[in-house]
């Protein structure tokens, strides 16, 4: 019994194609590494029939943006200049809330230049509508947006992003970018707490 269990456990591991200890987490795939490949390379096809003939500045909002923006730019046959800043709020610990932070913005230099800004999750909607604010200031020729995940939920905020890959419903995700107090992010799927309860060692 003991060594079908196993068998079991080993298969369940082998098929994620995910580290052994993910097993041990409390995880379910919500969205799996070969969609994520899949609608990132039909994404990367009309950004560049949408910037033909010219050049892209990507700016990735870190940390979370940071696993689409690099599949991103690896799928783009558009020449592509690379920025990055730090979109971070503080408050409940583990999940996004509290007052924005943004940093970083000193160092891009966007005038007249086609934007790309890519970033994990759209949730409430509040990062991406001041970062879009922000950047504005910064006088791009064009500025768009792109994020890994939507969240299916009603908003208080007008903006959306021009490009989204995979509309979720409303739950706690991590992996391939995303964080639960820091872990996590370097999973290649993106996953659910199943019954959104994350494991003990980290509550
Ligand atoms: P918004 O400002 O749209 O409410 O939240 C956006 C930011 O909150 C994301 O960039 C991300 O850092 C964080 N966030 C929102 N929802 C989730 C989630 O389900 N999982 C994780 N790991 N971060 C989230
Ligand atoms: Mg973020």
């Amino acid at each position: 019994m003991k060594q079908l269990l196993a068998l079991f456990l080993f298969l369940q591991t082998a098929c994620f194609g995910a580290p052994a200890w993910v097993s041990e987490q409390n995880l379910e795939v919500l969205v799996s590494k070969e969609d994520i490949a899949k609608k990132v390379n039909e994404v990367a096809a009309k950004i560049d029939a949408e910037y033909s003939g010219q050049e892209l500045e990507v700016i990735i909002v870190m940390k979370g943006g940071v696993c689409v923006a690099s599949d991103l730019i690896r799928a783009l046959q558009t020449p592509i200049t690379l920025g990055y800043m730090k979109a971070s709020s503080y408050g409940k610990n583990g999940a996004s809330a509290g007052e924005l932070k943004i940093t970083g913005l000193e160092d891009l230099d966007l005038s007249g230049k086609n934007v790309l800004v890519v970033d994990d999750i759209f949730d409430s909607g509040n990062t991406m509508t001041q970062l879009v604010k922000k950047l504005e200031e910064a006088k791009p020729k064009s500025l768009k947006t792109l994020v890994l995940l939507s969240k299916k939920i009603p908003r208080k905020t007008q903006y959306r992003p021009d490009y989204v890959l995979f509309e979720i419903e409303n739950r706690f995700v991590v992996g391939y970018g995303l964080d639960y107090k820091e872990y996590y992010r370097g999973l290649d799927s993106v996953y659910a707490f199943i019954n959104d309860t994350p494991p003990l060692s980290l509550q």
